[in-house]
């Protein structure tokens, strides 16, 4: 669903008392801008509105409004009077279109505190430029936790000990899925599991069918190197998009944490996925043993040439039972440099919060995504009793939905054209 931002109205410019759509105008940190709003009776001058994209939706209290707001806004101030020329102008660069891989090399690489903070400040510029102020909420069932592949990473690669395997029914994904479009709103559903071949391709286009007669959501497959057949069948099943990362575009690391899989097979997959017309999330592991800063400037790149719909990158969590036990996490400040560079280069992405970014910096991991660069959030809509089994690495944040989704756009039609359109805007900017 799409997020809705508060806003206190300062004029009402309805011309037809009885027309059901007014112009208002409405004030935030930001200054001044003006919304249609939905027939809201009695709002008046002073009140607050829920508003998305650039439409009132409905009017909140001042507490409920000061609430989401508190969450949304960058707390820091920052002191630009001391910063080094040559990174006010590596920054800017992104708006002739010239930001170089040494460039990109150059923020990454900042400990300056104050030039973290302007790179984040300033991709947040450029996000609420883009997209105004267009927040999505998305949820994920992760399904089955089988997997037949190694992954050195992983915590259910197919070697790893102490994990309770389960898989979820067609039935149970379905109702899941109903449930949380029905009830919660949901109107973009990710279906995660380890490569499971338990389910067979007619399987998971007979799920996708069900979902799609039943509900008006869009689904998201996250099923792994399956043949381009089974994509392609999903896909005419009515799945919308195909979250797949490429994990690292480092092609020897990525084969060295891969055993039995190849760099080559696995982005051969992706650009199919791409010509079959899926809407492509893709993304990278920030902290992989040997990576270096140079190998994230590459992946971004990576993101911006393969122009990916969804870029989404998150630190590496270590796991028991996988070769990279002992192996310090990822970075979650230099996710974040990933996240906000994403941002200035592919202005219209959606970009994620990840769960490893919140499982290392919990709620405040949500907060500072959102003033970085990202715009989306993805809420953990597995059933309670299989959530825990579900662990790709330990402590997976399950942080407060509620919040967020109190504020989420739940009017089943609006919701869903909203997305529509920001997800068709993407296809255009990517072609
Ligand atoms: N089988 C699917 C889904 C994999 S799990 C596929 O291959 O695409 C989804 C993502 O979780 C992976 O792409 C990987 O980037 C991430 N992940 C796995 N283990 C992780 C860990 N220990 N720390 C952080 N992220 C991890």
């Amino acid at each position: 669903m799409c997020l809705t931002i508060p806003a206190k109205v300062i004029a009402i410019d309805n011309p037809m008392p009885d027309f059901p759509v007014a112009k208002i105008t409405v004030e935030d940190s930001k200054g001044a801008r003006e919304l249609k709003s939905l027939w809201l009776p009695e709002l008046k001058v002073g009140d607050w509105v829920l508003y998305a994209y650039d439409t009132a939706v409905r009017r909140v209290s001042e507490e409920d409004a000061r609430e989401i707001l508190e969450l949304l806004e960058p707390k820091k101030h920052i002191d630009i009077s001391r910063l080094d020329t040559g990174f006010v102008e590596v920054l800017k660069s992104h708006t002739a279109g010239t930001l170089s891989r040494d460039g990109i090399v150059r923020l990454l690489k900042t400990e300056d505190p104050v030039e973290t903070e302007t790179l984040f400040a300033e991709a947040n510029t450029v996000r609420q430029a883009a997209l105004k102020d267009f927040f999505c909420i998305h949820g994920i069932v992760e399904f089955s936790n089988h997997c037949v592949r190694e992954c050195h990473y992983c915590g259910l690669r197919k070697g790893a000990a102490g994990v309770a395997r389960y898989r979820m029914t067609p039935d149970e994904i379905v109702s899941t899925v109903e449930d949380a479009v029905r009830k919660r709103g949901y109107k973009l559903i990710v279906l995660q599991s380890g490569d499971d071949f338990h389910y067979t391709d007619e399987t998971l286009v007979d799920i996708i069918r069900r979902i799609k007669k039943s509900s008006k959501v869009f689904i998201f497959m996250s099923v792994g190197e399956r043949s381009l057949e089974c994509y392609r069948k999903m896909k005419a099943a009515g799945a919308s998009g195909s979250l797949f990362r490429f994990e690292t575009s480092n092609r020897e690391l990525y084969n060295s944490v891969h055993p039995g899989q190849s760099y080559e097979k696995r982005m051969k997959l992706l650009k199919g996925m791409k010509e079959l017309g899926y809407y492509i999330a893709s993304g990278f592991l920030v902290g992989l043993p040997g990576q270096t800063v140079e190998d994230i400037a590459e992946d971004i790149l990576m993101m911006k040439e393969m122009k990916v719909n969804m870029a989404s990158v998150g630190p590496f969590i270590p796991c028991v039972s996988t070769p990279l036990s002992a192996h310090p996490a990822g970075s979650a400040e230099l996710s974040l440099k990933a996240i906000a560079i994403l941002r200035l280069l592919m202005p219209k992405a959606k970009i994620p919060v990840t769960t490893a970014l919140e499982t290392i910096e919990s709620e405040e991991g949500r907060r500072l995504g959102l003033s970085s660069g990202a715009n989306s959030l993805m809420f953990n809509l597995t059933p309670e009793r299989y959530r825990g089994e579900y662990r790709i690495y330990p402590n997976k944040y399950h942080g407060n939905a509620e919040v967020w989704e109190k504020y989420g756009l739940f009017n089943e039609e609006l919701s869903y054209r909203m997305l529509e359109k920001k997800m068709f805007e993407a296809f255009e900017v990517a072609k």
